[in-house]
C-alpha cells in the first residue's frame, strides 16, 4: 500500500477520502490542520499565534511546520500514512521530498478536483459533532433531525472557527496561489494522479474512492 500526499482545496474531501482509507486499509492519517487544533488549545504563546493565523485562513509559517510534520514522520515511521493538508506550497514539498527521501520513503500524490461551488457549500454549512459525525447544512440526508444537536449522542454541534465565508474565501484563494503550483512539480516527477471529485448523478462518493484506491494499488 502506497504512502498517499492529498491534496485539494479545502472541502475538497480529504478528510473523507482520509477516513474511507483508514477504515478500509489501516492507514494512519497525519492531517496537519488536527495538529495544529490541538496546538491551539495550549494556552501558551505558540497556540494563540497559531489560532489567530487559522482563523484567518493564512498559512502557518513553514518554520513551525516543518518542525511539526518531521517530528510526525518520526512518529509513524513504518506505517502506511496519508498526508492531509500537507504539503501546502512548494517549500513545504521540496522539503518533505527530501526528508521522505533520507528515508527512502516513497509516496503517491493524489489531487481531489472538486469545483469551488461545491467546496464552498461543504465548508461554510459543516458541523460536527465530538462523536465524529460529520454534518451539513446546506445537505438534506447531512442535515442534523434537531438543529445543532448530533442525533446519535445529543451532544451540541460544533462549527469550526475557519468554517465561514471570509475565511473560506481567503483559504480557498491562498489554495489558488501556494498549493496549486506543487501539481506540476508532482506531474514532473511522475508522482500525481488527478481524481476528478465531485460528486454527480452518475458518479458517488464510493466510485471516487473506488479510483483512489485504483491508484494506490497500481
Ligand atoms: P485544514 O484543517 O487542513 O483545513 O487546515 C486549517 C488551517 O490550518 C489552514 O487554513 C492553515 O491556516 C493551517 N494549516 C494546515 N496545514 C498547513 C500547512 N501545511 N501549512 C501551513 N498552514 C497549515
Amino acid at each position: 500500500m502506497k504512502n498517499i500526499i492529498f491534496l485539494g482545496a479545502p472541502g475538497s474531501g480529504k478528510g473523507t477520502h482520509s477516513n474511507m482509507l483508514i477504515s478500509d486499509f489501516g492507514y494512519t492519517q497525519i492531517s496537519t490542520g488536527d495538529l495544529l487544533r490541538e496546538i491551539t488549545k495550549e494556552d501558551t504563546e505558540l497556540g494563540r499565534k497559531v489560532k489567530n493565523i487559522m482563523a484567518s485562513g493564512e498559512l502557518v509559517s513553514d518554520e513551525i511546520m516543518l518542525e511539526l510534520i518531521e517530528n510526525k514522520l518520526q512518529m509513524v515511521e513504518g506505517k502506511p500514512f496519508i498526508l492531509d493538508g500537507f504539503p501546502r506550497n512548494l517549500t513545504q514539498a521540496k522539503v518533505l521530498d527530501s526528508l521522505l527521501t533520507k528515508k527512502n520513503i516513497d509516496y503517491q500524490a493524489i489531487y481531489l478536483d472538486v469545483e469551488e461551488s461545491t467546496c464552498r457549500k461543504r465548508i461554510t454549512g459543516r458541523l460536527t459533532c465530538k462523536c465524529g459525525k460529520p454534518y451539513n447544512i446546506y445537505t438534506e440526508d447531512l442535515r442534523p433531525i434537531v438543529e445543532g444537536i448530533c442525533d446519535v449522542c445529543g451532544s451540541t454541534l460544533i462549527k469550526r472557527e475557519d468554517d465561514n465565508v471570509a475565511s473560506f474565501n481567503k483559504r480557498y484563494q491562498v489554495f489558488i496561489d501556494n498549493t496549486l503550483p506543487i501539481l506540476a512539480y508532482y506531474e514532473e516527477q511522475n508522482k500525481l494522479v488527478k481524481i476528478d471529485a465531485n460528486q454527480t448523478d452518475t458518479k458517488s462518493r464510493d466510485d471516487i474512492h473506488k479510483e483512489i484506491t485504483e491508484a494506490i494499488n497500481d
